[in-house]
């Protein structure tokens, strides 16, 4: 995966997690540097704003804006670009930055608790959706409304934990180094790895550049 089998995998679990054994070719602070990676950096989906149309809910807005933002979304970060990166350069987004969902939901004469499952995206046929159907987000009492507008964008861990790709720790045992990988279900647990090595790569690359610059001037 990584060449020069630096690392390999030991066992993994589908999609959800994976332990890779590292050589000793790779030096641990490398291997720190990933997990550090995979929590701040790797890009995942979830909820940045919503527009509340009507709440006659007991749950205050802002609570309920919150608790929605923390639901992990399947995240296609190959079609998506971060608000930050992206070309269009407007606050409101675009079609390549952001992904519009609606939430509208009523209790008629009984009460009604709605669930992630009940969020839908404005275009069908995207695989951008909560990773879960069976996430409670507010429970209504007879003639209850809310109907919410949900923007959902690519985000890092770095700048809210909402982001966070899942978790990775560095573990030795019988003197054996290992990175275990477990994924919050934004991403496949091996692209999170893979997704942390593009980015130090960038990185590593970013500060080169920096370097050469500085070397200039100081030449000057
Ligand atoms: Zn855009």
């Amino acid at each position: 995966m990584m060449g020069l089998q630096l690392v390999r995998v030991v066992d993994e679990g589908g999609d959800s997690w994976v332990r890779l054994e590292l050589s000793d070719g790779l030096p641990t602070p490398v291997a720190n540097a990933l997990r550090r990676a995979i929590i701040n950096e790797v890009p995942t989906m979830a909820v940045e704003e919503v527009l509340v149309i009507e709440n006659s809910s007991a749950m205050p807005n802002e609570i309920l804006a919150h608790r929605i933002s923390l639901i992990p979304f399947v995240s296609d970060i190959d079609n998506y670009s971060l608000p930050e990166e992206c070309t269009c350069g407007s606050k409101l987004g675009c079609e390549r930055c952001v992904v519009r969902f609606v939430l509208r939901a009523a209790a008629d004469t009984d009460t009604v608790t709605v669930y992630s499952r009940d969020i839908s995206p404005e275009k069908p046929d995207i695989k951008v959706a909560p990773v879960s159907g069976d996430f409670p987000i507010i429970t209504l009492a007879p003639g209850q409304r809310v109907e919410l507008e949900l923007y959902v964008r690519l985000g890092k861990g770095r700048k809210h934990a909402k982001w966070q790709s899942g978790i990775a720790t560095l573990y030795e045992e019988n003197g054996r180094r290992y990175l275990y990988v477990e994924s919050f279900g934004f991403l496949p647990a091996r692209r999170m790895v893979k997704e942390a090595v593009k980015i130090i790569n960038q990185q590593v690359k970013e500060l080169e550049q920096k370097l050469e610059e500085v070397m200039k001037n100081a030449e000057e």
